[in-house]
Parts: structure tokens; sequence; C-alpha cells
């Protein structure tokens, strides 16, 4: 009987988990879908609706589902904010600012181009990069080196790539650099004739921050903070960059941890930061740490997830190498409940939003998953590619993790 209850219970648990993985998988499955635009600056051709606007909303509908409270809002309204817990140490900023934030984005509106009468497709042959001006263009490039054609005068400059990878930028350079894949151009023609033509152009484009928290039940004062950025690179006319793994898969954990924290409150306060302009320089965690919600001081760490999709191979913490004491509590965890994930450590990185806040001192970490995926900034990016091997495990180490600060 006993062996019975066990297997049922086990039966239960797994049930439990697996319903996190579907969870998780559907919430990739949508942000990574074409209808969110790669959640970037722009919007598909004869449509309005910007890809960051739509995810921002989604978002904001799936914490207010959940039943988590919107820190900002929350901090506003502070009468009724302080009825319902004690926050004596809690130093709120005075002058929340309730403006959005602005963001200077290059558009890359359209773009068309051929070699020797050749069309080259989107995102497959070629990208323009994202700092590129806008061009009308039909003439001769010239040999430059194994890697390079230009026009000088021009100031056009193709180069060939390994592996074709987006960014997002917010200035436009007065130059157009077009990487072109190797396998769509040979390097060994001393001339090429192109036809290029882009329509760019620098637009300010208002995007927010979304905060949610869940109150904790012994120090409401005090916070451990998840973050993860939820733009993405966009489109270019009807191409889009996905951004499943990045960081859709990031979005979709931490509103897992939402679910969970909503029925196992912590006895800190947990709060849920979802950035926005990460791509474009880390600048919604900048503006954050330039306007935060509460004195930084009361966040008792950071952990900030991107790229969580993969896990057979483990996963990386950044961070893991100055904040030793916690990286080795990690690591007695990982051991002592037998997740046995690989974990590796690096030191400091300016490479995703736990950053700035490093550098206000805060105790942040930012944790990725590794191996399964090669997709990275391009189109490829798909929800069928993320696998979240070891996801059970990964989030079971993260939540015992947070038990020991
Ligand atoms: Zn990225």
């Amino acid at each position: 009987m006993k062996k019975f209850v066990f297997i049922i219970w086990n039966i239960i648990i797994s049930l439990n988990y697996a319903q996190d993985i579907v969870y998780v998988q559907s919430i990739c499955n949508e942000l990574a879908s074409r209808e969110y635009a790669g959640r970037g600056y722009t919007s598909f051709p004869n449509s309005k609706d910007i890809g960051i606007h739509k995810a921002e909303k989604r978002i904001i509908q799936e914490i207010q589902k959940i039943g988590a409270y919107d820190l900002k809002k929350y901090i506003t309204k502070s009468n009724h904010f302080k009825k319902r817990i004690s926050f004596e140490n809690l130093n709120f900023t005075n002058k929340i600012n309730p403006s959005e934030l602005s963001i200077n984005t290059n558009n890359i509106l359209k773009s068309n181009i051929s070699i020797n009468d050749k069309p080259l497709l989107l995102g497959i042959d070629y990208l323009p990069d994202a700092t590129c001006p806008p061009i009308d263009f039909s003439g001769e490039l010239e040999y430059y080196d194994s890697l390079h054609y230009i026009n000088q005068e021009k100031k056009i400059i193709i180069q060939l790539e390994k592996k074709l990878m987006h960014s997002a930028s917010p200035i436009q350079e007065d130059f157009a650099l077009i990487h072109i894949h190797q396998k769509s151009l040979s390097s060994k023609e001393k001339k090429i004739f192109c036809k290029i033509k882009i329509d760019a152009k620098v637009e300010k484009i208002f995007s927010d921050n979304i905060y949610a928290f869940i109150p904790g039940t012994q120090y409401p004062d005090s916070f451990i903070v998840f973050s993860a950025h939820y733009d993405h690179l966009g489109n270019i006319d009807t191409t889009y960059f996905p951004g499943a793994n990045d960081n859709a898969s990031g979005v979709a954990v931490l509103l897992d941890l939402l679910r969970y924290f909503k029925t196992h409150p912590h006895r800190y306060s947990v709060a849920f930061y979802f950035f926005t302009g990460e791509e474009i320089g880390l600048v919604g965690s900048q503006y954050y740490v330039e306007h935060p919600l509460f004195d930084l001081k009361r966040i008792k760490c950071l952990i900030n997830l991107d790229l969580m999709g993969g896990g057979s191979e483990g996963i990386m913490v950044v961070n893991g190498k100055i904040f030793e004491k916690d990286f080795q509590k990690l690591e007695t965890i990982n051991k002592e409940k037998n997740f046995n994930i690989p974990i590796k450590s690096r030191g400091k990185a300016q490479n995703s939003d736990h950053y700035w806040f490093t550098e206000r001192g805060i105790k942040s970490f930012f944790i990725y998953t590794l191996g399964d995926i090669t997709a990275y900034h391009d189109t490829q990016d798909v929800p069928q590619n993320l696998k979240f091997n070891n996801y059970e495990k990964i989030f079971r180490l993260i939540i015992e993790w947070t038990n020991n600060f």
C-alpha cells in the first residue's frame, strides 16, 4: 500500500512539473510567434501593432491572471499598500516617474538586395547591419580583402560572414554595412554588381519595464528580484526575429516562478522585473537603477534569466566568481538535492540586465542554460528549438537557492 501511495505521489509530482514545462513552452510559442513581430520597435507592413507593445500587454495580462501585484501601481497607492504591509524600512522613491521610457532605435523598414542580378533572401543570405542608413544604390563594389567588398565613394561595405546575426542600434552610421553569408557570395570575384535598396530611420519609441511582485511573509521590505528582458530584435519588412530562446524563454520561466511564489510566498518580497530595451544596450535595466522604485539596497539578490531554453549541458552563472559564497551555496544544494546539474561560473560580464545592478554593488547573478541551441540573434531562434532540458531541476534548484538567501 505504502509503495502504491509513493508511486501515485511521484506521478502527481511529475504531472505537476510536466505542467510547468507545458506552461513555459506555451508562453514561448506565443511570444515568439509572428503575431508579436519579434518583440521589437516596428510593426509589419500595413499593421499598426508594434511588437514590443503587444508583448508588454500580453505579459501584464498574464501577471494579472496569476494574481500578482503591479509593484509600480501598488507603490503609488501607498496608503492602500501600508494598510496591508508594514514597510518601515522601505524608502520608496518619493517621486515615481510615471512617464514611459523612450528608446531611440534605428528601424530598418525595408530591404532588397541583389548581387550580379541574383536576388538575396533577407535573413538567410544577408542582413543589413543594425546601424545601416537608408540607401538606394546600383553599381559596382570592389574586392577589398577575403572578407570584404567595398564602394568607397558611396560608403558601402559588404562583409562576408560564417553566421548571420542581427542586433539593434539606437543610431545610424554614415556608411552602409551589409552582412552576407559566405554561402551566398564567393570572395573570388574582383568586382560584383549590386542593387541595394534599404529604407531605415531612427525613431523614438515609448516602451515600459514591467514590475510584478508577491509580498514577503516576514520581511516584505526586503526583496529578491528575478529579471528577464522581454524585447527582441523585431522585424525587417515581413521577416521577423522570433527570439524564442532570447528571451521568450526567460520571460516564460519568470512567469512560472511568479506562479510558484504566488502559492508559496517567500519570507522576503519577491519581485519580477520584465525589462525592455535590453537588445539595444541594456537600456531598460539602466533606466531602472537610475529611477529605482525603492532603495536599491533593499534588494537582497537579483537573479537575471536569459536564454533558458537549453539545459542539456547545464547552466552558466555569471558573477558566480564574484559572489563566491552564494555560488558555493548553489553548488551545495545541487549536490545535496541530487539535481546534479552541471554548473559553470564566470566573472563580471556586461551581457545582460544584471550588469547595472552589479555595478551598483547589488548581489546579482545572470543564469543562462548551456547546450542544445545554436540559433542566436537570427531568424532560426524559433520555439521548436527549445528543449528545456533539466527544466524541473533547474527550477527547483533556483527555488531552493532563494530559500537560503
Ligand atoms: Zn539578445
